[in-house]
């Protein structure tokens, strides 16, 4: 269990290299059965709570996965956004689609309008389960699959002075959103990392 952690706040970083996915094993995802957190690799998702376990499919062309048919739809229960994800959780109820979703605010679930996604333009990975560890941050969703994802995101977004390593070219730290480095929304950033901590360390997340 991660213990109190000192927020490394204006000190100077330097781009430890690595792609995404060179940033912890296990990518923790909402249990597609329980909700809970569990955890996903390259053998597919399985859950240490209710005991779920996937096989990955190679097939796109699954007929739950979809989007709220409108990107700002809004929470019905806090009037927030809820993301415009593509889940595996659509249903048909009288010739409509709807998909089920998790509000990430509030934590409130419902029926929203949907329409079918067949793949997800989303951070290009394949289609999974919605993030565990995501939440909205001055209008944009901030994510982290993992502890060393969230770890390193912290250390580098919370530095004054960011140095580039010794791997050149288009590392994870290179690639992130202009927003996610911006000065003006480093505090903004901070919190909502540390918001993601705090979940992460509520729900039992230990790597
Ligand atoms: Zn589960
Ligand atoms: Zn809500």
């Amino acid at each position: 269990m991660t213990s109190e952690r000192h927020l490394p706040i204006h000190h100077r970083a330097e781009d430890p290299g690595g792609r995404l996915d060179s940033f912890g094993d296990v990518i923790w995802v909402h249990c597609p059965e329980c909700d809970k957190a569990s955890k996903k690799d390259a053998n597919g998702v399985s859950c240490g709570h209710c005991g779920y376990t996937t096989v990955q499919s190679r097939k796109s062309s699954n007929t739950k996965w979809a989007v709220p048919a409108s990107p700002k739809q809004k929470c019905s229960h806090c009037s927030e956004p809820i993301g415009s994800e593509s889940r595996p959780t659509a249903r048909t109820k009288d010739g409509e689609l709807f998909l089920w979703v998790r509000c990430p605010h509030c934590g409130e679930t419902d029926d929203y309008p949907a329409r079918q996604s067949w793949n997800t333009q989303h951070f290009g990975y394949e289609p999974g389960p919605p993030l565990f560890l995501s939440t909205q941050v001055a209008g944009e969703t901030l994510w982290v699959n993992n502890l060393a994802h969230l770890d390193a995101l912290e250390d580098w977004l919370g530095a004054k002075v960011r140095e580039r390593g010794p791997q050149p070219g288009l590392t994870m730290m290179a690639k992130l959103p202009r927003w996610m480095k911006a000065s003006t929304n480093r505090d903004k950033v901070l919190r909502g990392l540390a918001q993601l901590r705090d979940r992460a360390q509520k729900a039992g997340i230990d790597q």
